[in-house]
């Protein structure tokens, strides 16, 4: 996995840490078999549809040191706004734990938070 190119500003905030734990739980909760229906829909459709075709996608990280274009106007984590066409670079996250979570979207738009 790599750290370098993570924007630790946004990682490093409590709705950051409180993303990655929510995530994390539910991606493990899905490996137990202790299945929300709803949460194993999304991830799966977040997961198999969308990142696995991604060129960010680098060994199932959102990579942070490449770049893609956002695809719709939205904004990420409720606060930055983004740009259709604009390059972004990836996350960081581990796509498990990222699509695992209801309230987390695709920085470059692709798939959005079930909030939006
Ligand atoms: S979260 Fe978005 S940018 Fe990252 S790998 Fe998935 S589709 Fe690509």
């Amino acid at each position: 996995m790599k750290w370098s190119g993570i924007n630790w500003k946004d990682v490093l905030t409590p709705r950051g840490l409180l993303s990655i734990v929510e995530g994390c739980t539910e991606a493990i909760k899905q490996k137990a078999g202790i299945e929300n229906e709803f949460v194993k829909s999304a991830m799966q459709y977040r997961l198999d549809f969308i990142c696995a075709h991604c060129d960010l996608n680098t060994d199932g990280q959102c990579d942070p040191t490449k770049t893609g274009t956002v695809v719709q106007d939205f904004t990420y984590h409720r606060s930055i706004e983004r740009k259709q066409g604009e390059l972004v670079n990836g996350c960081g996250c581990a796509l498990k734990c990222k699509t695992a979570n209801v309230k987390e979207e695709c920085p470059l738009g692709k798939w959005l938070s079930a909030e939006n």
